[in-house]
């Protein structure tokens, strides 16, 4: 267990709730890993195409001995467990889990992005990861607080 890594978990299909709770339960039985504290939940809109339900999105910290591919293809096969469709990006999915940050790792190769591509620009992972550590730094040397103060707060809410 040498590792602290932050996961963001989104659903809008199938009782985005449920799936939500499923998932919690299922990072915290993968192997080498505690789950060691789990963010409020948030509502947000839909991006992406179409006309999609609502998502219900938080972050996890775990500590882990997964490396980050390892990692990945753990959060794969419950995202495939959960019956997620890879047919339309950003589509509707019943279970998204990225991995956020993974210690101060800077990682780009073709399969994992780390810190996340899109982190700084989501409401919805910014506002779980400020609950669960407000003095986040990105490995670039970012405040997460800094980058959630510039986030915009439209089309979401804590539940
Ligand atoms: P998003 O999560 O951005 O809405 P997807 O879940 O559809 O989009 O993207 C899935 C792909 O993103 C996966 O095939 C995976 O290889 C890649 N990916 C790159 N970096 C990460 C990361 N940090 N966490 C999860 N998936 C990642
Ligand atoms: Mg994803």
């Amino acid at each position: 267990m040498n590792a602290t890594a932050y996961i963001g978990l989104g659903s809008n299909l199938d009782n985005p709730q449920r799936q939500i709770e499923w998932a919690l339960n299922a990072l915290a039985r993968l192997p080498q890993t505690d789950l060691e504290a789990a963010a409020p939940r948030y509502r947000s809109r839909a991006v992406g195409p179409g006309n999609q339900p609502d998502y219900i999105n938080t972050a996890a910290r775990l500590r882990t001995g997964l490396e980050p591919h390892s990692l990945l293809r753990e959060l794969q096969a419950l995202e495939t467990a959960r019956g997620r469709l890879r047919d339309q990006h950003w589509g509707p999915r019943t279970l998204d889990l990225d991995i956020l940050l993974y210690d101060q790792l800077s990682l780009a190769d073709p399969e994992l992005t780390i810190p996340h591509p899109r982190l700084a620009e989501r409401n919805f992972v910014l506002l779980p990861l400020h609950d669960l550590n407000p003095d986040l730094i990105l490995p670039d040397g970012t405040a997460l607080a800094r980058l959630l103060a510039q986030a915009d707060r439209t089309g979401i809410v804590r539940l």
